[in-house]
């Protein structure tokens, strides 16, 4: 009996723990529900008011609100962020170009910066960077170097039939792959490409006069500024089929290529000159350009500008320099492509001058001659740059005339053709200049020398005659093995 009774205890005290357990189960099972209710709840709570202060921030924002469900609520919330490190990032370019203000006031545009910890962050880098950078001393001694239109591939442009035109390409242009090197080599070596108003420009007076003044650069400890530019970037039509690009388009993303024309009838597209390898080598080094500055393209108007055959001759079968084969042009259309290419380039950071409508030397012309000549580059050329052109790169190198270098008032026939330009509205002034640097600054205009970076200046490193480069880069490095030697100066 004790025994059945102790049984029927034992049974009676399980069933009750099994209850327990059951019961226990129940509870939990409750509470995990209601926590993951409550975390659903939070969550939801806080999307919706997160989104107020965004709000304000755009009108899409707004809008979205309007339609008033969460999904949208956190699309724009992904989008808000997306605003800022989109601003971030091109906060990060500007400050890489030296343009810090520029950088700390795109930053400080993003509504509730100082909430955004990568912002703040930013702004602190950004003022540590700007205060490393200091007024670049040696204003007059500016570099400036240039090119001609670059060849694609020596083992062509420099062993065509004609011997007249390889001794002159020889001479006088520079390959892509000398450029390249040329380029990376000044980039580690610090050199920072400005824009040549970074270094001088006019100036109103208290009186109403304008006078040309230095600019200030600035710049980190161990950089130093220089001016780049190209002559005669028209893809001349003696050069077809000499192995250089045909012309400079606008690709899909808004950006500088070149255009080669095959003998097929087929086009490549890519970056086979100046202008489309340093946007490149800006787009992997920013800091190779003091605030977004490029070069400047120096332009004739016989052929056209840009490889567009813009000059009225294409378009005039009465013209006496007519040809037949002109017919395959409709010149509005080139214009109109040549004042687009043009535009996107002035938008990039590319400068104009002019580089006579015919390739005239300005210090041998007769001041009828030159107005002639000038009046022609002001009346097609110009227009297709948007006017206000204000730089000459002189063709040969050469200048206003015979001691012209003294300055501009230095003869009567001198001081009449500056005086004329002057009147165009021309306040730089480049010739040839072969010492590191040249520079002369007058009330009127600003005066800087150019130099060639091309075959014979390389060549005469090489062949043991005189390095003016050094400077720059290391000649024996960068000569093109294609190159037939000795290079002549012609
Ligand atoms: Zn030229």
């Amino acid at each position: 009996m004790d025994n059945y009774n102790s049984r029927a205890r034992e049974l009676r005290r399980r069933r009750r723990r099994r209850r327990v357990i059951r019961n226990r189960i129940i509870f939990a099972c409750v509470v995990i529900l209601l926590v993951v209710g409550i975390v659903f709840l939070v969550k939801w709570l806080s999307s919706g008011s997160s989104e107020t202060p965004k709000d304000t921030s755009a009108p899409a924002a707004n809008a979205t609100e309007a339609t008033g469900t969460s999904a949208e609520a956190g699309t724009t919330q992904a989008a808000a962020g997306a605003d800022w490190q989109a601003v971030l990032a091109e906060a990060d370019i500007h400050c890489k170009q030296y343009n810090y203000d520029k950088a700390i006031e795109l930053v400080k545009g993003v509504n509730g910066y100082e909430g955004i910890p990568e912002l703040s962050d930013a702004i602190s880098r950004y003022e540590a960077e700007k205060a490393k950078a200091v007024p670049y001393d040696k204003m007059s001694e500016i570099t400036h170097v240039f090119y001609h239109t670059l060849v694609i591939d020596g083992s062509v442009t420099f062993h065509l039939s004609d011997a007249k035109k390889v001794k002159d390409y020889n001479q006088v242009m520079t390959t892509i792959d000398e450029f390249n090197k040329i380029t990376q080599e000044m980039y580690d070596r610090g050199y920072v490409l400005v824009d040549i108003h970074d270094i001088a420009h006019l100036e109103t007076q208290p009186d109403g006069t304008q006078k040309m003044v230095w600019g200030t650069i600035y710049l980190p400890e161990g950089k130093t500024p220089f001016v780049l530019s190209q002559d005669d970037v028209s893809y001349y039509e003696y050069m077809e089929g000499d192995g250089f690009a045909n012309r400079l388009v606008i690709d899909e993303n808004g950006s500088i290529t070149n255009e080669i024309d095959q003998a097929d009838g087929s086009v490549v597209t890519g970056s086979y000159d100046m202008v489309p390898l340093v946007e490149d080598f800006i787009r992997e080094h920013p800091d190779f350009s003091y605030r977004g500055a490029r070069g400047i393209i120096a332009l004739t108007g016989y052929n056209g500008i840009l490889g567009y055959r813009t000059a009225p001759k294409y378009g005039d079968p009465s013209d006496s320099s007519y040809k037949p084969e002109y017919a395959k042009y409709n010149v509005d259309e080139e214009r109109q492509k040549a004042t687009a290419v043009a535009a996107r380039m002035q938008e990039l950071g590319w400068r104009f001058a002019s580089h006579s409508w015919g390739h005239k030397d300005y210090g041998a012309l007769s001041f009828e001659k030159l107005q002639t000549d000038a009046q022609k580059w002001e009346d097609q050329v110009e227009p297709l740059l948007g006017g206000n052109i204000d730089t000459i790169i002189f063709p040969f190198g050469a200048d206003l005339g015979e001691g012209s270098w003294r300055g501009y008032d230095h003869s009567d026939s001198i001081q009449q053709k500056y005086k004329y330009l002057d009147g165009l509205g021309f306040d730089y002034y480049c010739p040839v200049d072969g010492s590191q640097y040249w520079t002369q600054m007058k009330d009127g205009y600003f005066r800087q020398g150019r130099r060639n970076l091309d075959g014979i200046r390389m060549w005469w490193a090489v062949s043991g005659y005189k390095d003016t480069l050094s400077d720059l880069f290391d000649a024996n490095k960068v000569f093109d093995k294609t190159r037939p030697t000795p290079v002549e100066n012609l």
